[in-house]
């Protein structure tokens, strides 16, 4: 037995008879991030001395038999934009490196509280602004499943933290895609929750009207067993919604043979890899033998979908990050400064990297005096028809199914020169967040040795469905079961 390799549920019952310790478990873990890591790179911050603390007080609570919950004494991942009492959250950038934040995210509570186990923090793109990992200002971070290749991005060090087993969950986030499609690129499970599920209280914001939380892990079931402990309201995040949270796994075993599954037709376009293709087919074939109803539906502005998620990103990119000014936290610098204009000046230019610098630009562009209206304000109205072509669909069909990114995980460095190129890797993963309504990838198959995503949309609030919907996939295939030889 692998204890890395264990889902939550299996790592759970094995605690809770005692027949391993969650010291036991997160010693594992760590001594291999300390071997593997070196190759993968997917962690940023290390905390050994931390998780073992919380490892021994979770082996306490089960001794003890109090307050025991399905994360007490599991290992798992943070993306390194949420706050870590204590720990330092760079956001992968220069301006943040030294950053140790004062109070927790919510979610980092919650999983506290719970009797999770932080190992450590993950590498991503800087800020959140990246679909490769490439754009992290410490170092990359390579797929496990080919060290030559991206593991996607943002959140690409929580993908590969999972897909290389140094993890046994990992909490990710998602503005235009960062949770689904590195976990396409590397074969794991994860999903974006409705906008306002999880409390972004701690979350360094990038875009605040589309980000969402959301955790990955080895299958649907893992993944709703930590959304559960993660989602509610929250009064510090005024977003969240007040309704309450289903238990997830209790009802994902329920049937799907009543459900109506919907195919996108702009998703399935010249374009995709053959490969990709025909993994999406063969899943369309597996949910017809489950007895769910195939259609065929349309969401007509799906062409819109990736200029008007940039160009709402930059806008609302550039002024959230113009708290990063040298002042209050992170990085400063001062020498020679005249006035405090150039305290700003110089540490926003040697603390962001290039790709925040063109998307603060653009996004100061587009709220400029003359532009506003033309640019942001257009977009916003097309963001509008986004979120009805959801609603539309929705009203013939429970869940939608798509492949997360046209390709498998190029290679790295394929496609650093070409900014639009980058972008044109999310244009099925952007659409959902200005829509709000919730997505969960998962591992299709392969293509040229490397994993393919798919993606199930569903509708607002209603991740039950989502769940079932992938979990009925996982009971018959077994592409989320595969690890990667890491070389
Ligand atoms: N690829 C998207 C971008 O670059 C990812 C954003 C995100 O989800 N954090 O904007």
């Amino acid at each position: 037995m692998q204890l890395t390799n264990l889902t939550i549920c299996e790592a759970h019952e094995l605690l809770t008879t005692k027949k391993i310790s969650s010291v036991e478990l997160t010693q594992a873990m760590l001594d291999r991030i300390h071997e593997v890591d070196t190759k993968v790179k997917s962690y940023v911050t290390v905390t050994d001395d931390l998780a073992l603390e919380q490892a021994r007080k979770a082996d306490e609570r089960i001794a003890k038999g109090e307050n025991v919950t399905p994360l007490t004494g599991i290992p798992f991942s943070m993306k390194d934009c949420i706050s870590t009492r204590n720990v330092r959250t760079t956001c992968s950038s220069k301006i943040l490196e030294n950053y140790v934040p004062q109070y927790n995210a919510t979610v980092t509570d919650k999983l506290a509280d719970s009797g999770a186990v932080l190992v450590g923090k993950t590498n991503m793109d800087e800020f959140g602004m990246g679909s490769s990992c490439e754009n992290s200002a410490f170092f990359n971070t390579h797929n496990p499943w080919n060290l030559d290749h991206v593991p996607g991005g943002s959140s690409g060090g929580a993908a590969a933290s999972m897909s290389a087993s140094l993890a046994s969950f990992a909490i990710g986030e998602d503005t235009g895609g960062s949770v689904r499609m590195p976990a396409g690129f590397c074969n794991v499970t994860g999903i974006k929750p409705t906008y306002g599920r999880v409390s972004r209280y701690g979350l360094i914001a990038l875009v605040s009207s589309f980000d969402c939380i959301g955790p990955l892990a080895r299958d649907a079931y893992d993944c709703a067993t930590v959304l559960e402990h993660i989602a509610g309201h929250d009064p510090k995040d005024s977003t969240t919604y007040q309704s309450p949270i289903t238990n997830y796994t209790q009802n994902i075993n329920q049937p799907v043979n009543k459900l109506k599954l919907g195919i996108p037709k702009e998703y399935f376009v010249a374009g995709m890899e053959a490969g990709v293709e025909s993994a999406m087919q063969e899943a369309i074939r597996a949910y017809e033998k489950l007895g769910m109803e195939i259609h065929e539906v349309s969401l007509p502005h799906t062409k819109y979908g990736l200029p008007v998620y940039y160009l709402l990103l930059f806008a609302e990119a550039s002024a959230n990050l113009a708290r990063m000014d040298g002042t209050r936290f992170g990085l400063s610098v001062s020498e020679n400064a005249k006035d405090v204009i150039d305290i700003y000046l110089q540490t926003r230019h040697e603390g962001f990297g290039d790709e925040v610098k063109r998307r603060i630009m653009l996004g100061a562009y587009a709220l400029s005096a003359g532009y506003y209206d033309a640019y942001y304000l257009k977009a916003q109205k097309v963001r509008t028809l986004l979120r009805r072509d959801f609603e539309t669909a929705f009203a013939s069909v429970d869940i939608l199914l798509a492949p997360t990114c046209p390709t498998t995980a190029f290679k790295l460095g394929e496609k650093t020169s070409d900014p639009l190129e980058m972008y044109l890797s999310d244009i099925y993963v952007v659409s959902t967040n200005p829509a709000g309504v919730p997505a969960i990838a998962l591992p299709a198959g392969f293509s040229n040795n490397m994993p393919v995503g798919m993606q199930l949309i569903g509708k607002h609030l209603d991740e039950q469905t989502l769940f079932q919907v992938a979990h009925a996939y996982q009971q018959v295939t077994d592409w989320h079961k595969r690890n990667p030889e890491i070389s």
